[in-house]
Parts: structure tokens; sequence; C-alpha cells
């Protein structure tokens, strides 16, 4: 079977080198906001192109996080898209602010700028912009758009690690961004992991203390915070991933390249080609078919793993129906939840395993 995800087929050199981290914090007797930590977020924040990394315990805390540092909360509106892992408005709930969804760009899957603008209120305090699938794309229309309604860019970057573009991090265009290193991520822990990465002191300094019951210094507790403490087992490990993921991303958008190349049938639609190579770091490879799911049976019974992303969109999650929203609907989020199906696009990929996705995708027809 040609996986999702194959942790199971990295490299020995990766898993001793984790082994060998483990081993560290073992050694250290410290275990949770410690040296390994901090060494991470330096680490991290510097590859961002930012001053400051606060470790969390995953991404939605993150985001919750990154939105209370910005005094962002009840009465306060927060415009996003439908078409995300549903923590990026849990998020938002969890901050005590309204989500707005506003309609996606039908040829990206990323959210319509046109349709945010239609979202906007007296109440909007800002976007989460989420580079789905690992594209970042027209960041400059975004940091003005923002900047000229006096809106805060929040970046929701659990898909899109170092994902760039004229140098800059994908992170560093907005006020601050929120990172994910679950497993299946691009640079992925053996557990839960998170960071906010910020260029303001005073946002860094406030989610520091956030994450750790809202603490300043020991034993006082200015605000009401949460335990999102980040593991040093979890920093160390990371941090030694963290070799791989030049040449690991790199992979993902050579076998990308092989499927934009390889894939010719009528029946399946790609999505648009990045606006430099280095800005989609394809955490997922989505095609669009209208028989979705007669071509996921297909994949499946040729011995390959297809998931969609998202089925549902979060307007028509069960807490989320009474969500405002567009006033002209959300209509290419539905077409493109109906439609979309990621093909596996891991490093562990061999071209061979990439070439029978290929061919298993151009044999699909509707007729068998
Ligand atoms: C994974 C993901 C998150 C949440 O990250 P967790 O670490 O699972 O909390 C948020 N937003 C997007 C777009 C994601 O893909």
């Amino acid at each position: 079977m040609i996986l999702m995800n194959d942790f199971k087929a990295e490299p020995v050199e990766v898993r001793d080198a984790m082994l060998e981290a483990a081993k560290r914090v073992f050694d250290s007797g410290w275990y949770v906001l410690g040296p390994e930590v901090a060494a991470f977020e330096a680490a991290w924040a510097k590859l961002c192109g930012v001053d400051f990394g606060v470790g969390v315990g995953n991404g939605v805390d993150a985001i919750e996080i990154g939105l209370r540092c910005l005094d962002i909360g009840p009465g306060d509106e927060v415009i996003t898209t439908p078409m995300t892992a549903f923590a990026t408005v849990l998020a938002v709930i969890r901050a005590g602010a309204t989500p707005v969804l506003a309609d996606i760009d039908p040829e990206t899957g990323l959210l319509s700028l046109e349709s945010v603008n239609r979202c906007l209120s007296e109440k909007t305090k800002a976007v989460v912009l989420v580079h789905l699938y690992g594209q970042i794309r027209d960041m400059q229309n975004w940091v003005n758009f923002c900047h000229k309604n006096k809106i805060a860019l929040v970046e929701d970057c659990a898909q899109s690690h170092l994902a760039s573009m004229n140098g800059r991090v994908a992170g560093h265009f907005g006020v601050l961004g929120a990172y994910s290193f679950y497993p299946t991520k691009n640079l992925g822990a053996p557990g839960d992991a998170g960071m906010l990465v910020t260029n303001t002191e005073t946002i860094a300094t406030r989610a520091q203390c956030l994450r750790n019951y809202g603490q300043s210094v020991r034993y006082q507790h200015p605000e009401l915070g949460m335990n999102s403490r980040l593991d040093e087992l979890q920093a160390a490990i990371l941090h030694t991933r963290l070799k791989w993921l030049e040449a690991n991303t790199q992979r993902r958008q050579e076998i990308a390249a092989l499927y934009r190349v390889g894939l010719n049938n009528k029946a399946v639609r790609l999505l648009a080609e990045p606006q430099f190579k280095t800005a989609h770091v394809y955490h997922l490879f989505v095609v669009l078919c209208e028989k979705r799911d007669e071509l996921q049976a297909h994949l499946h019974k040729n011995g390959i793993q297809a998931l969609i992303h998202y089925p549902i969109p979060i307007h028509n999650q069960v807490p989320c129906q009474q969500v405002a929203r567009d006033p002209q609907g959300l209509g290419h989020s539905e077409c493109h939840a109906n439609t979309c199906l990621s093909l596996p696009c891991h490093p562990q990929m061999s071209d061979r395993d990439v070439q029978t996705v290929i061919a298993a995708v151009n044999d699909f027809t509707t007729e068998e």
C-alpha cells in the first residue's frame, strides 16, 4: 500500500538521531520548558526570519494564544476560511471571538480576498490566513489589505513549514504565525507540539505567560492562561529532525512536479501552479474530480491511500452551522469539499511509487 504518510519507512539515521535526542533529555532529568525548548524556539524563529518563537503544546493553542495576545476576544470578529482543519475555527471560538467565514478561490483552495472584503465589519479585528496544503500566495496583497483596514494578519502555518516568497518565510508576513508540529505535518514530532512566531516582543512575552497558566514570574498569575507547555522530548526531537526538513521539502516539491507532468486524466483537475517554486511546500498534493469518491475507491483498489482535505466545510459541522459568513454564500468551499482528493506526497515515496499513483489516476474512468 502506498500510504499518505509512512514514518516507519524513514531512514535509520533519522531514527538513530531521534533516539540520541531522547537520550539527551532523559540524561538531563528536565522534561518541560527547559533548554531543549529554548534551543528549538531560537532555531525555528531564526529559520522563520523572526525574533521570537514561543513553543506551545500544539497548533490550535498557538492560534488561540496568538489571538489572545492581540487582545482579541468576546465581541470581536475574526475572518477565516471554512476549508481548513477544524482547529483553525476552534481556536477563534476558544479565544472567545466570533468567527466569520469567507469563501475560497476555486483555483487554489485559499481564502478569497474579495470574499473577505465582503465579510468586513466594524467588529473585524483579524484575518486568520490559512496557508492551505503548504501554499503561500499573494502575500503582499494580504499585508496591504490588513494594513489598510487596520486589522491584524494572523498566519495559520500548520501546513506551510518554511514556505517562502522573495526570501520571506510563512509566519513573517503577519503580526504572528502559528505552527503545528503534529506528526503528519512537514516537520512533525512523535506527539503534539506547536509554536507561535513573531517579531513583537510584547506578544512573545505574553504568549510565554499564557502557555503556563498565565504565570509571569513564578507563582504570580496576572491573567488566566492555560496549560500549553512544550515538552523537552518533543523539542529535542524536532530540533534534530530539522536537519532533514529542507531535503524532505525538496522531495515533496519533486514529487509534485512529477505529478504535474504525469497526470493527464481529463476528469482530474489540478490546483493552480505556485507563484514561486518555494511558495508551495506540498504538505498535500490535492486534485479535484467530479467523481471524487469513485476515484478514491479506484486508487484504494490499486493499493494507493488517498484522503480528503476536507470533506465537510466548517460551516456544515454541527457546532458551526450558525456561524456568520459571506453574504454571497460559501459555494466554492462546498464545491471544493465535494471534489477534492489528496494524493500521497511524502518524502519516503520512491519515483516508482509516484509513477504507480500517476498510472492509477490516469487509468481512472467512471465506466468501471
Ligand atoms: C494541523 C492543523 C492545525 C492544528 O494543529 P494541531 O497541532 O493539530 O492542534 C491548525 N490549522 C491547520 C490548517 C492544520 O492543518
